[in-house]
């Protein structure tokens, strides 16, 4: 059997797992161990000289099981089942999605540097640059979806410190949002600015499309930024995150992760492999779920506007639509509308559902409702949540994979109460 002939939904129950390594179990048992016994201490010295990049591999030979923080199977085979989806070619699994950004961020820029961003971010990433990377003194430019090529450039340049541009991070669909950013002119903006001294590292948060429906490499990203806790782990019951990209530059990031420890345990990994067999088979039952809501929510007399991307060939901009056709696989199963009325009215929304649960967080199986700008952004300052819409009247949803019709029932109840 070829794997690369495959889908990766065909292989999420088997790949990279040997049952004849585990007593025949079908499953991969969870590997509750913080170290592994070495057969000789010659044995040890090889795997040392392997995790310190002390000598290159041999033809075929694999790092050995040495200590947890290092490598431990059920991270290693989860790891290897997500490059499947992105065709990475290494992933890192962490702690959470704000510890996979944050090493990422930390192992590719020094103090002086200066960071460009697409706003809006999820609102702890947006934290972590404007505080946390602020006292390492690193700077930090933002850019909207409304933002051109020449906008960008001249952002960069106004700072006066284009010269230590170090990293692009972005994130689309955008949370709360659903604003789009051209990945592919995101890389023309790195090579503006990159040199052969300093390159340019291109990462892209894609927590919102889970790995199933856009492929940020191929793109021309160099990282690709997963919170697991969302449509990977799926189930509402875990917090993980993942980074994957080439071998070169996830050496270094599994090289931070080593020394701030903050890989995932082995009990994560063993759910996120559980989640991850049924991945896709949530995601679409949850984006079609998405497409009946969306479309109930579009007429609706009390509802202003509806964000979502399976509207964009029909209301969205030319750009807009150019980027839908090229990046998205699906209109995903987001949704961000405006209530007619103000903060108010969006909290009498939200006390009155039943079925949806008031809750941050997205990409479980059930679906969840929320107030961006006095929840998820609260942090972010008024005057930016202005200019990025997230406003008192924006309410945002995640759907599930329910049956619509319940769903649709509990949201027009709601939306009676107003
Ligand atoms: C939730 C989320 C994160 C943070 O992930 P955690 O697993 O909560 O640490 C990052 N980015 C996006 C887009 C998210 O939705």
């Amino acid at each position: 059997m070829d794997y690369k002939q495959m889908q990766p939904e065909s292989l999420m129950m088997s790949y990279g797992y040997k049952p004849s390594l585990s007593e025949g179990a079908i499953k991969c048992p969870i590997f509750q161990t913080s170290t592994f016994v070495f057969n000789t201490a010659r044995e040890g010295k090889r795997f040392f000289e392997l995790a310190y990049g002390l000598r290159e591999k041999d033809a075929g030979e694999e790092l050995g099981l040495i200590y947890s923080r290092l490598n431990n199977p059920d991270l290693e085979i989860l790891e290897n089942r997500l490059c499947l989806w992105d065709e990475a070619e290494d992933c890192a699994v962490f702690e959470s999605g704000m510890s996979a950004i944050s090493t990422a961020m930390m192992e590719f820029m020094a103090p002086g540097d200066l960071l460009l961003y697409s706003r809006p971010v999820y609102g702890g990433t947006d934290h972590f640059i404007n505080h946390f990377l602020k006292k390492l003194h690193i700077e930090a430019v933002g850019f909207y979806a409304t933002d051109t090529y020449e906008d960008i450039l001249k952002k960069v340049e106004a700072t006066g410190k284009a010269d230590r541009l170090t990293m692009i991070h972005i994130e689309t669909p955008a949370n709360p949002t659903n604003a789009l950013i051209d990945i592919e002119m995101c890389a023309r903006i790195k090579s503006h600015f990159s040199t052969d001294e300093k390159p340019i590292i291109l990462s892209v948060d894609n927590t919102y499309m889970g790995p199933v429906w856009q492929h940020p490499l191929k793109h021309g990203a160099d990282l690709v930024l997963y919170s697991a806790t969302k449509y990977i782990g799926g189930h509402s019951d875990v917090i993980a995150g993942a980074c994957l990209g080439s071998k070169a530059l996830m050496a270094r990031v599994k090289g931070l992760r080593t020394f701030l420890g903050n890989m995932a345990g082995p009990w994560t990994g063993w759910l996120l492999m559980r989640s991850l067999e049924t991945l896709k088979i949530r995601m679409e039952q949850a984006a079609l779920n998405a497409s009946h809501v969306a479309r109930f929510l579009e007429n609706h007399p009390k509802v202003e506007k509806v964000y979502y991307l399976g509207f964009i060939p029909k209301y969205g901009s030319e750009n807009e639509r150019m980027i839908y056709a090229r990046q998205f696989k699906s209109s995903g199963a987001m949704i961000s509308f405006d209530i007619k009325g103000g903060e108010e009215e969006a909290f009498r929304f939200l006390d009155s559902l039943k079925l949806i649960k008031l809750a941050v967080s997205l990409g479980g199986t059930e679906s969840l409702a929320e107030h961006p700008q006095t929840m998820t952004h609260a942090d972010v300052p008024m005057e930016d949540k202005k200019v990025m819409h997230i406003t008192e009247k924006l309410v945002r949803l995640s759907v599930g994979v329910e049956h619509y019709n319940d769903l649709i029932a509990d949201i027009s109840q709601a939306l009676d109460k107003l």
